[in-house]
């Protein structure tokens, strides 16, 4: 790192990955002043996503460290590179994590989720926003309206983003009756914009605390993972026909039995969340009951444009659990770690 930091840097702190089994560490980095097209961006808010859970563990393993984690970034820009207009300076906004080569057919059509040549994914493979500042292209800055504040805004970078992909994937139709397995960030994202479709919503979970609020967001039915078979209560709500669409926001095996077995005729299950364990299904059911199996990564940039219109007209709440100080990274890892939050754990880096 030290071969990185010309002497005209400035130093800001930051929470870095430094591979897989290894413990996020606090530490004094270089800030990147922006280059042409960039700018830099004084972080306010910044999510944090079960996904670093996902890193620390080692079960995805991208290969690149140490990187500064992060990718639900909301910031006030402070300063812009050459191109970029001036009057962009002092603009609240929130990040759009991925960076394509924007020549590749994916790209062409705004699908840089699964460009095969990522130029940055921060927070992933590039510096992201558990930091004081983050330097992003200007295109990957959304700006923000007044009405959401910071901390609110923070969780719509990736599970509203990831709510409003996955929720458009499965083609949902008005009347149909939508599964959300696991009510975590992205399962109350789900909750909202499923009912907000014209779904029927049945919300699976453990904590009560966290099925109370699918509920509060709008979800029909809850049902208890711990207290009752998710699969036969799920029939039985549907009239024995099963579920249309399931989204398993989970990925453990119990969930993925589940949640298979919930599915009806033409129903469709999408794979957001993910675990070690693998899925496993009879292909006659698929077969004979013309299932869909899908999954579900990321959004694309204008996923993002919506997810904050959605968010502005009250359309999607976020849910906040608590904030805390940049330092307190590892307690706020634990409680997510635990299932402890209801919402998101937003870290404030503090000056
Ligand atoms: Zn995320
Ligand atoms: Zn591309």
């Amino acid at each position: 790192m030290a071969a990185c930091l010309a002497s005209t840097m400035v130093g800001m702190k930051a929470v870095r990955y430094h591979g897989p089994g290894q413990p996020f560490r606090l530490e004094k980095v270089g800030r990147r002043e922006p280059r042409a097209g960039e700018v830099l961006v004084r972080v306010v808010a910044s999510g944090m996503c079960h996904t670093e859970l996902h890193f620390k563990s080692g079960l995805l393993n991208l290969g690149v460290a140490p990187v500064t984690m992060g990718h639900e970034v909301v910031g006030r820009i402070e300063a812009v590179g050459e191109g970029v207009p001036p009057e962009r300076a002092d603009e609240r906004v929130i990040v759009y994590y991925y960076l394509g080569c924007l020549e590749c057919a994916y790209c062409r059509v705004g699908d840089e989720h699964l460009c095969p040549n990522l130029r940055a994914e921060y927070g992933f493979i590039s510096d992201g926003g558990y930091a004081e500042y983050v330097t992003v292209p200007a295109r990957n800055t959304v700006p923000l309206p007044a009405t959401i504040p910071d901390v609110e805004a923070a969780p719509i970078g990736c599970s509203v983003t990831t709510a409003v992909h996955a929720a458009k994937l499965a083609e949902p139709k008005v009347g149909e009756w939508v599964v959300v397995y696991g009510v975590g960030g992205v399962g109350f994202g789900l909750v909202q914009l499923a009912r907000a479709m014209g779904g029927r919503t049945i919300a699976v979970g453990r904590s009560p605390a966290k099925l109370d609020k699918a509920l509060e967001l709008g979800a029909e039915v809850a049902v208890s993972a711990s207290e009752e078979a998710a699969t036969e209560r799920i029939r039985e709500i549907t009239g024995g026909a099963g579920a249309d669409v399931v989204y398993e926001c989970v990925g453990t095996e119990e969930s993925m039995k589940e949640a298979s077995g919930a599915l009806g005729r033409r129903g469709r299950l999408v794979f957001i969340g993910y675990s070690p364990a693998s899925f496993t299904v009879h292909p006659i059911q698929l077969v004979v009951f013309e299932q869909k199996v899908m999954g579900s990564v990321g959004a694309t940039l204008n996923d993002l444009y919506e997810a904050v219109d959605l968010v502005e007209r009250g359309v999607v709440r976020t849910v906040i659990d608590r904030t805390l100080p940049l330092e307190q990274f590892e307690s706020g890892l634990k409680a997510l770690e635990r299932g402890e939050l209801v919402g998101r754990a937003v870290l404030v880096p503090d000056r």
